[in-house]
């Protein structure tokens, strides 16, 4: 028998993953519920739902993570089950308590298992009692800077100081030596203090030159778990992921086979329902390592979809919902292959600081096998206080080589011109030999930034051309004349450059025409 499914979902985010989010509830004929900061009031999210309240000022503490005014929307409106999407409260286990207290489908796991798993400490403890491999590491909380020392020499330098409750990419440090693990551990205290509220850290053998690929799984409250295979996410800039593809060159049958066979017992062994992402680290050696479990629809889930095609925000509502998966996994299929970019509005000549402003124009790309997950549109103002991520532009293939012939396209048809985004990198990325023969760990990025000296992988030429692309990306940015709240413009656009000066000056002999009329 089938479960009916809700009549009203809110969607407690903002951005691209509301509207992804949105676009699943309609399509399961479910009523929407946005919510929103003061400074939200022009997002697309907002005219997407069928009903949008606002939930307070800008900050996110006081709107998008505020708990209290998030549920009573939900009250008020009667709404039934609540999608947290990605960041905000989404893996926050006091918000999915509140949630089943009050009635409220929390569209992801129990706070059970979600307490259980917010711990990176607990999380690594459980899979290694379920036989999966995890990175040698402390068993418990490092009280002192004794203990730290003790555990890095145990380990062997370098280690990774990692933040118990962390995320996003935050809170890690590495210590290569017995004074860099002195001194930052306090300094990562204090870092997770303020990010996470909790400033408990461990340490764990820093993996040299890893991969980073991840299994996604859909777990129903029937005890049925299937997985949809692999993502690579290696290209990375610190520690956040700028690039994933699925599936992932470097995972043999073999290898897939184990690493699935991991996720899926982890995934039991933490009670685990809903969608989840069990992320590994692979070492030189083709090992495999238990990073941690992600409780959320993840950022890069579309490459997943392009390639199985099963839509897991629908499946996570369905799922949600108490419906059994529909599906075995003999009958998922992993078919071509689909890469995705994370388009941030962050400048990279600046170690990627965020860019926040007025999008004066945007054009998204089309064709065949592309799909862009975007909240923008032209006039739009980026604001400053969330994730700088403005687009996702992926593209699926019958193979890789297809893949990035087509997301290639795809970035140079896109338009976002008025402030600095990081599509200048993902060109520069795509085209580099090194990422077109899927040999790749996630220092990536440094070690092409450090290749004009030399690189082991690349030859000569190789080095020089994507030196120059990368100076070329380095250099792409100039600061133009404050015109409100945009400041720079990418310079290979000339015409922009000028047409906006034109603009500066017309600004200008406006303005001054009207002081000569007081
Ligand atoms: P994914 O693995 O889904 O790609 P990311 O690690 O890139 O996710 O994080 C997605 C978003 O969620 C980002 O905005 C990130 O800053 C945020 N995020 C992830 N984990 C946490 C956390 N524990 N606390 C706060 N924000 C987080
Ligand atoms: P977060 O919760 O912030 O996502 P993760 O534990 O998932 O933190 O790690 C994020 C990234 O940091 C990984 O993808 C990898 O690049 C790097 N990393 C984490 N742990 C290690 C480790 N032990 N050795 C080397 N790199 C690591
Ligand atoms: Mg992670």
């Amino acid at each position: 028998m089938a479960f009916p499914l809700f009549k009203k979902i809110l969607i407690a985010n903002r951005g691209e993953i509301a509207l992804r989010i949105i676009r699943a509830c309609r399509k399961l004929g479910i009523g929407t519920v946005a919510v929103y900061s003061d400074v939200d009031i022009e997002s697309l999210h907002i005219r997407a739902a069928d009903q949008a309240f606002r939930i307070g000022p800008a900050p996110p503490h006081e709107s998008y993570l505020n708990q209290h005014r998030i549920l009573s929307v939900a009250s008020k409106c009667n709404a039934e089950a609540i999608h947290p999407g990605y960041g905000f409260l989404a893996e926050n286990p006091d918000f999915i308590r509140a949630c089943e207290e009050r009635g409220l489908t929390f569209v992801g796991p129990s706070s059970t298992s979600a307490e259980l798993l917010s711990s990176k400490l607990e999380a690594r403890t459980t899979m290694a009692s379920a036989g999966i491999p995890v990175i040698p590491g402390s068993e418990q909380a490092i009280q002192s800077e004794d203990e730290i020392v003790a555990a890095g020499k145990d380990l062997g330098f370098p280690v990774l100081i990692k933040a118990v409750y962390g995320g996003g990419g935050r809170g890690l440090r590495i210590a290569h030596n017995i004074r860099e693990a002195r001194r930052f551990y306090k300094v990562t205290q204090t870092e997770a203090r303020s990010a996470f509220a909790k400033p408990d850290v461990y340490v764990e053998k820093y993996i040299e030159k890893p991969r980073h690929v991840e299994i996604q799984v859909l777990a129903d409250k029937h005890d049925s778990v299937v997985h949809l295979g692999e993502r690579e996410c290696s290209i990375q800039r610190r520690h956040q992921k700028l690039i994933e593809e699925a599936p992932s060159a470097a995972v043999s049958r073999k290898l897939r086979e184990r690493l699935v066979t991991s996720a899926i017992r982890g995934i039991k062994a933490a009670h685990y329902e809903n969608a989840g992402t069990v992320e590994f680290l692979l070492d030189t050696d083709q090992r495999h390592y238990f990073l941690e479990v992600n409780k959320r629809l993840q950022v890069e889930h579309l490459v997943t979809e392009m390639t199985t095609g099963i839509d897991i925000a629908e499946q996570q509502i369905r799922i949600a919902a108490g419906e059994r998966l529909a599906f075995r996994q003999s009958e998922v299929h992993v078919n071509g292959w689909a890469i995705n970019c994370r388009i941030n509005a962050e400048d990279p000549a600046r170690g990627f600081s965020p860019s926040p402003g007025r999008v004066l124009s945007y054009v998204s790309p089309g064709g065949p096998g592309i799909r862009v997950d975007s909240a923008l549109y032209s006039g739009y103002r980026i604001p400053e206080y969330y994730d700088s991520l403005i687009a996702k532009v992926a593209a699926w293939g019958a193979n890789r080589v297809e893949a990035i012939a087509r997301l290639s396209t795809a970035l140079d048809e896109l338009v976002v011109d008025g402030v600095t985004t990081t599509v200048p990198i993902h060109k520069t990325i795509l085209h580099s030999q090194a990422f077109k023969r899927g040999e790749f760990d996630t220092h990536f990025i440094e070690d092409h930034l450090r290749m004009r000296r030399q690189s082991p992988h690349v030859s000569g030429d190789e080095a020089a051309a994507l030196s120059a692309a990368i100076a070329s990306v380095l250099g792409i940015v100039k600061v133009v004349p404050a015109v409100g709240p945009q400041r720079t413009a990418p310079l290979g656009s000339k015409w922009l450059v000028r047409s906006r000066r034109d603009a500066t000056q017309a600004r200008l002999q406006r303005s001054s025409r009207y002081f000569e009329t007081i």
